[in-house]
């Protein structure tokens, strides 16, 4: 570990647990044992807040993709685990949930360090957050059910559905809330009683290494769960065209997603795809502004902005833009931003410095396009990744920084005069993903409710999530749901059982 690292953690302290997991050697963890990649390479994983190298990751192979899918396939045919009750396999499930909670701590460091993200929300939203859905999800490994069905064939029949495990899932994930979304990804198809392969993203693997200890500790039958760390690039293709992958559940930007749509295509395998977004928030003249602000903190700020559904693009009411525009500047001004233990840190690095180049060209080529800058904008000097929180003004929603994903702290304001037109400007984009309407007007809102083309709309408010809530997107945000009951779905297949009936003698 470099020095750099070493002083941000003697300076905030983290567990012993995280301390002496952070000095061991990362491996793959196949079959239920941590080995090492076939190839013996490795990845850098970088700290953000320094640049500087925390550690180093396994690279898998195409060799270790076959190994952990064989590991999968093996459990879902041997009694391990196919053949447990779904009331043990509820159990386990809550186990791990108790566990990620004892351990939330020490996750939440993990994640913090490799990520960059405040440490507070980081354990209360991302780790915590990830338990529950676990917790929600195990209910349902009890409450699997198929129907009797009345049919009208000639003959007498009983006629009937089972619903069964859709077999091994191949779960792919990005780096932006690297073990929430590998509990979105995983805690349904565990319920389903499926085994999975996951690959975290290459930046980000540590708290789901970490968490591989806890599925140990909790009773996981070995092969249940494989984690393939590493670079996408190398394995994505292989694993997502696996012939031994019963479905593919992707996580991750529209060009990766895209893709990876085209090769589970050609394998006919099943695909869901959460994608990228560059979700509207509309706010009307009637709005309450000081929510609106506030909201920002989280809708447009929090992680970084480096959330998929971030409320990116502002269009306000011309009548109180300017005011929005002030009270939102405010809030930008007042985020501390701060490497991610810092419990003073509202926002931390983002996670690499092609992702702070990235984001500060964006910012150019919208100033160059004609937008104009609020706060922020000009560039963080000194170690590790930091971007100011931005605000730009545009009157034009053609301009790249209003019309693709930025996944920065940077968010567009525009004006607006008609209801139709704002309407029109939301929807006026590739993404659906989600979008939020501010008004006291009930009417307004369940009129503008169904028009917006957007997976998840909220109403005076903008991140609402919940385990119960399907989320996923339309349009170029993908297809299919993570959470709620309909995700479930997903890794269950449906088999139609007829049994024809005799005669009797009377
Ligand atoms: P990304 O570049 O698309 O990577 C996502 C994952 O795909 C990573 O694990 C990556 O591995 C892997 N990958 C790369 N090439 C692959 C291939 N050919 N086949 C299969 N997998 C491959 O996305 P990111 O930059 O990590 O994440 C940011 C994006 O995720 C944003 O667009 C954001 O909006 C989206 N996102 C969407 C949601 C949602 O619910 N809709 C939630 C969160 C984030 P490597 O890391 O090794 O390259
Ligand atoms: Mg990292």
């Amino acid at each position: 570990m470099h020095p750099k690292i070493e002083a941000v953690i003697d300076r905030y302290g983290v567990t012993d647990a995280a301390r002496a997991f952070l000095g061991e050697e990362h491996k793959l963890y196949i079959d239920g044992a941590f080995v090492e990649a076939a190839s013996k390479d490795r990845v850098p994983v970088i700290e953000p807040s320094t640049g500087e190298t925390l550690t180093t990751i396994a690279a898998a192979g195409k060799d270790d993709v076959d190994c952990a899918v064989a590991a999968a396939n093996r459990a879902l045919a041997g009694g391990d685990w196919a053949g447990m009750k779904s009331r043990d396999r509820q159990r386990i499930l809550l186990r791990l949930a108790d566990l990620i909670e004892a351990n939330a701590q020490t996750l939440g460091e993990i994640e913090s360090l490799d990520n960059g993200k405040a440490l507070g929300p980081c354990v209360e939203m991302d780790i915590l957050g990830g338990a529950e859905l676990l917790r929600y999800m195990a209910g349902f490994a009890t409450k699997i059910e198929g129907a009797t069905r009345e049919v009208s064939a000639p003959g007498s029949h009983f006629a009937a559905t089972r619903k069964e495990p859709i077999g091994v899932v191949a779960a792919i994930v990005p780096w932006n809330w690297p073990f929430n979304m590998a509990m979105w990804k995983i805690a349904a198809p565990l319920a389903a009683g499926c085994a999975i392969v996951l690959k975290p993203a290459e930046q980000t693997s540590l708290s789901m290494l970490y968490f591989m200890k806890l599925c140990e500790r909790a009773g996981l039958p070995k092969g249940v769960l494989n984690l393939v760390t590493g670079s996408g690039r190398a394995i994505g293709d292989h694993l997502v065209g696996h012939p031994g992958v019963s479905k593919v559940s992707f996580t991750g930007s529209t060009e990766v997603g895209r893709r990876v749509g085209e090769t589970a295509g050609r394998a006919l395998t099943p695909v869901t795809l959460e994608l990228g977004g560059k979700s509207p928030m509309l706010v009307f003249a009637d709005a309450d502004l000081d929510a609106v602000a506030a909201s920002t903190r989280w809708s447009v700020f929090f992680n970084a902005g480096q959330v998929c559904s971030a409320g990116s693009r502002i269009y306000a009411h011309r009548s109180v833009f300017e005011k929005a525009v002030t009270k939102i500047k405010q809030v930008a001004e007042g985020m501390v931003m701060a490497p991610g233990l810092d419990p003073a840190c509202d926002i931390g690095p983002v996670v690499s410095a092609s992702a702070k180049a990235n984001i500060e060209t964006y910012i150019r080529k919208g100033v160059a396009e004609g937008a104009r800058i609020v706060c922020g904008g000009d560039e963080t000097p000194g170690d590790g990744f930091f971007v100011k929180p931005t605000i730009l003004t545009a009157d034009d929603n053609t301009l790249s920084v209003v019309q693709e994903e930025i996944f920065g702290p940077v968010v567009v304001i525009l004006p607006f005069d008609e209801e139709a037109e704002a309407v029109a400007l939301a929807n006026d984009n590739q993404y659906g993903l989600a979008a939020s309407i501010w008004t006291r007007d009930i009417s307004r809102a369940l009129r503008l409710v169904p028009r917006i083309k957007a997976g998840t709309v909220w109403v005076n408010a903008h991140d609402l999530i919940d385990s119960a809530m399907p989320f996923g997107g339309f349009k170029n945000s993908g297809f299919g749901k993570d959470m709620g009951p309909e995700q479930l779905d997903h890794f269950l297949r449906t088999k139609s059982v007829w049994i024809s009936v005799a005669e009797g003698d009377e």
